[in-house]
């Protein structure tokens, strides 16, 4: 889904991981090691510049069935043995409208002393 008139809004974006390695054997399907996990983030974007993301999640997909699973519905002992070299942490570049509002404040303190 793609909508080029929308200047301000809130995206989805599943963050790839660097290595791919499964977690699991899937509970849905009984694929052996076929589930991955990832990072899901949720972002407020000003035309293509994300501000900052307000949400952030490991979520599950069998590579086999394509059951998709949210954290609130993953063990708890399975997201722990998560390791987080495999899932991809939030890139500090969806964190860059906050930079350059923090810049903004910080170019008028400066002027303003
Ligand atoms: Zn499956």
């Amino acid at each position: 889904m793609h909508h080029t008139m929308i200047i301000f809004g809130a995206r989805t974006k599943v963050l790839t991981n660097r290595s791919q390695s499964a977690v699991g054997d899937c509970d849905y399907c009984g694929t052996a090691q076929s589930l991955f996990a990832y990072r899901q983030i949720k972002y407020f974007h000003i035309f293509w510049i994300p501000i900052f993301p307000y949400s952030a999640q490991i979520i599950m997909i069998c590579n086999h069935c394509k059951k998709l699973s949210y954290q609130s519905e993953i063990k708890p002992q399975t997201l722990q043995s998560l390791s987080s070299r495999t899932i991809r942490k939030t890139p500090i570049g969806y964190f860059t409208g906050l930079m350059l509002i923090g810049l903004l404040v910080a170019a008028i303190v400066i002027a303003g002393i």
